[in-house]
């Protein structure tokens, strides 16, 4: 049984086993959560992603898809990268964006990770309407066969947090 808990706070100050990051597909950083965690867990993380692009993902890492690299200096063995979409408007298709949590638990599940922190992914910087995005996150997680433990949601604002808190209850 993976148990499902709601934290309001910085992603970056959690301990966990794995903490997923709202990158982009370039996997070389950016802002919002993405820059958070390059800021604080310091540049071991952009090491291994230049690394994956080196690699095996030349041409980025594709929406929806995960990664894992180390956690650096976070309070976590590993971070976990994931892509998702743009909100398109309306008719945007939200099977990639249940896909970042799909994968993202996958790649959780390979790893051993038992505790997995998730950001409400697209809806930052990638505009996906934040109640959707709730509710595409929690049913996708529910759904999921995984042996992790607990995911755990960790919402930047009020907004966020309520969205979560409404699909959760
Ligand atoms: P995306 O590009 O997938 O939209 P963003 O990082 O821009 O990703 O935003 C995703 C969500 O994460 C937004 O709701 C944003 O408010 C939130 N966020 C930004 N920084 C943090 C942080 N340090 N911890 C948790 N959530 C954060």
């Amino acid at each position: 049984m993976t148990t499902i808990t709601l934290v309001r706070g910085d992603i970056t100050r959690q301990s966990v086993d794995a903490v997923v990051n709202a990158a982009n597909s370039s996997l070389l950083g950016g802002g919002g959560v993405d820059g958070a965690i390059h800021r604080r867990g310091g540049p071991a993380i952009l090491a291994e992603c230049r690394e994956l692009r080196a690699s095996h993902y030349g041409k980025g890492l594709a929406t929806g898809q995960a990664v894992a690299t180390t956690a650096g200096e976070l309070d976590a063995r590993w971070v976990i990268h994931t892509v998702g979409p743009v909100w398109q408007g309306p008719d945007s298709d939200p099977a990639p964006l249940a896909s970042c949590y799909r994968q993202s638990l996958r790649v959780a599940d390979e790893l051993g990770a038992r505790t997995v922190a998730f950001p409400a992914i697209s809806t930052g910087v990638f505009r996906w309407p934040t109640e959707d995005a709730a509710r595409v996150a929690v049913e996708t997680v529910r759904e999921a066969r995984t042996t992790v433990e607990e995911v755990r949601f960790v919402l930047f604002d009020e907004r966020a947090y309520d969205a979560f808190a409404e699909q959760v209850r």
